[in-house]
């Protein structure tokens, strides 16, 4: 068995900037970090359009009270006001730091950091580094982690988080390279797993973002709150569904319809492409339903709307925007100077997760804490976000949020003795899990499981949703779930088995899956990206409160959390 004093789970953003905290804040506790991809390869890196701060280097009259009415405003107005305070409050100071870190941000031409307009910001606030953010800032932050000298596990895939009596003890992990089983003890396990676009047939996210942290954490009894809100991305490229970044609009370009007409002047006036995502992506969605989508040889009633730049010209598309022009003429061929793009919404992030406290702490219910156990970065909710989060205002949260998790988790240890428990019992029990997976005799291949199961939730808890369509899902879901029972895999080998990853993947989107439908299903009101066409209207009599899902195999129960509420009642949403 490997001891660490703190094991944290995740290379993206979050957890390279906690393990980074750590050891600034005490350089003798023994840090490991575990990745199941190398830590370069977190999702994070494809973070494109940039991260908000009331830098005021191009708008004077922002300020953070500005920036935190815009968020919460953008939340719904479900979003934790006293954690959104935080947020907003300390983003200046972690712009500034990452920029003596050497993150290369865009200039102005004085020579401060540049910022752009975004949607649902009312001033201009994204600092940006072109249209390659996570890039930047993740590849210092990763030269950060060696410096610092943390030891990092890469390609290890974490099967099951250990917690016995309301108290996190470590994890067991899996060698991909060669399927070394080891169990790792620990004061402190954190999670920063990031997200579950995988859950979903169309995505903007890799490979990778499979939920696992969320799907552990439910299977080891901890609840997890909000997960219905799923943040649909107005502008995924068709039919591939990649990002285009929200920056592409913050530069000016235009969402048009088959009539060649800016048609979010029927729906946000003010902002038009610039109104938050969940409100754009149904602008989309409806115009595409009205017959007004554009199919591929040019005609009406297709399944995608246009994402049009040429209005800004090759030098600002780029300068501004390269690896957006790049992805649309790489993938489907378009040369976004002289054709607008296909595009149409595409899941994108998960508002909800695992519930913790200001100070990064896992919650187990309504009151008190799990010992030992913290989490940051898209796996989380804090919840700054709410029913729907503004761009820019992610890359922002595992910076911040990673930083404070960080220095909590090196507080905390100095009262912590390293955990006792029975190593054996979980390696015997990771074992069987894998041989039974090597052995079963059935003939249901993982990769048409999967779709089955991405095709489900696509279909019965997308961007509308009713009532009829939930419970028709949920029952398809009860199928599919048993169908996994009988996934057959040709790999049997301890090298490089990515059918075996797969397979454990796969049993974590399809738990998240289920939470969330359950979830949406019982949240009978319309608030952010939660839009039901049974309930249209938003209900803060009965729903201005968080969702607490608990997995068990028989059920999900649900309960319900307070939001904080401490500065902007909630008035009505407008753009
Ligand atoms: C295409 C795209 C563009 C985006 N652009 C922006 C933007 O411009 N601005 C913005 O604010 N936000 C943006 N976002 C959102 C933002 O990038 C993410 O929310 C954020 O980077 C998540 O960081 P994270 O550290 O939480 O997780 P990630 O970066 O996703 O990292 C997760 C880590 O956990 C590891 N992991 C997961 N499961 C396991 C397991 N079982 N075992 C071991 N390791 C595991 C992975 O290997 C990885 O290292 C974008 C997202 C996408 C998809």
């Amino acid at each position: 068995m490997r001891e660490h004093d703190v094991i944290i789970i995740g290379g993206g953003l979050a957890g390279c900037r906690a393990a980074l905290e750590i050891k600034r804040t005490n350089p003798s506790i023994d840090v490991g970090l575990v990745a199941k991809t190398h830590p370069i390869r977190s999702h994070s890196v494809a973070a494109q359009g940039g991260i908000a701060a009331s830098l005021q280097n191009v708008d004077p009259d922002d300020s953070w009270e500005a920036h935190a009415f815009d968020t919460v405003k953008g939340s719904d107005y479900l979003a934790d006001q006293d954690a959104v305070e935080i947020l907003t409050k300390e983003a200046p100071g972690v712009i500034i730091d990452l920029e003596h870190m050497g993150v290369l941000f865009s200039r102005l031409p004085d020579g401060r950091i540049a910022q752009r307009a975004f949607g649902g910001h009312s001033h201009k606030r994204t600092c940006y580094a072109a249209d390659k953010t996570g890039h930047a800032m993740l590849h210092e932050l990763v030269n950060n982690l060696r410096r610092n000298q943390v030891q990092v596990y890469e390609e290890w895939y974490v099967m099951q988080l250990i917690l016995e009596e309301g108290e996190a003890k470590g994890v067991v992990m899996y060698h991909i390279k060669d399927g070394e089983l080891e169990v790792v003890c620990a004061k402190v396990v954190m999670f920063a797993t990031g997200g579950y676009g995988r859950v979903f047939n169309t995505t903007s996210n890799d490979f990778a973002s499979t939920g696992d942290g969320l799907g552990m954490s439910a299977v080891a009894g901890v609840p997890l709150e909000d997960m219905e809100f799923v943040q649909f991305h107005p502008t995924g490229l068709y039919p591939v569904g990649v990002l285009i970044s929200e920056a592409v609009r913050g530069e000016g370009a235009y969402l048009i319809n088959s009539e060649g007409r800016r048609f979010m002047e029927d729906y946000a006036p003010k902002q038009m492409e610039l109104a938050p995502r969940d409100i754009t992506s149904r602008s989309i969605t409806l115009e595409i339903r009205a017959g007004r989508g554009v199919n591929l040889d040019g005609s009406a009633g297709g399944p995608f709307v246009y994402l049009d730049l040429r209005h800004l010209g090759e030098e600002k598309i780029m300068s501004r925007v390269p690896f957006c022009w790049e992805e649309a003429h790489r993938l489907v061929g378009v040369d976004a100077i002289y054709e607008p793009m296909p595009v149409r919404p595409t899941a994108h992030y998960c508002m909800g997760g695992i519930p913790v406290n200001t100070s990064g702490q896992v919650r187990s219910g309504q009151n008190g804490l799990v010992e030992g156990f913290f989490a940051a970065g898209e796996c989380a909710c804090v919840s700054v976000h709410g029913a729907n989060r503004l761009g820019s205002n992610s890359l922002l949260e595992c910076v911040v949020y990673g930083q404070r998790t960080g220095a909590a988790i090196a507080q905390y240890i100095q009262n912590r003795k390293m955990p006792e428990f029975d190593a054996q019992v979980y390696l015997k029990r990771a074992n069987k899990q894998i041989q039974s997976l090597l052995e079963q005799k059935g003939t249901m291949r993982i990769a048409k499981l999967r779709q089955e199961f991405q095709d489900c939730m696509s279909q019965h808890c997308g961007v509308f949703r009713t009532e009829t369509v939930m419970l028709e899902g949920l029952a398809k879901l009860q199928q599919l779930k048993e169908k996994y029972g009988q996934i057959y895999l040709d790999d049997k080998e301890k090298c490089w088995n990515t059918e075996l990853i797969e397979a454990l993947e796969l049993r974590n989107i399809m738990i998240v899956g289920e939470m969330i439908l359950t979830s949406a299903l019982n949240r009978q009101e319309s608030r952010g990206a939660h839009s039901r066409e049974d309930y249209t209207s938003r209900d803060d009599g009965n729903f201005l409160s968080h969702t607490l899902a608990y997995y068990s195999p028989v059920g999900i129960e649900l309960n319900y959390l307070p939001v904080v509420i401490n500065r902007f009642e909630p008035k009505e949403r407008k753009y």
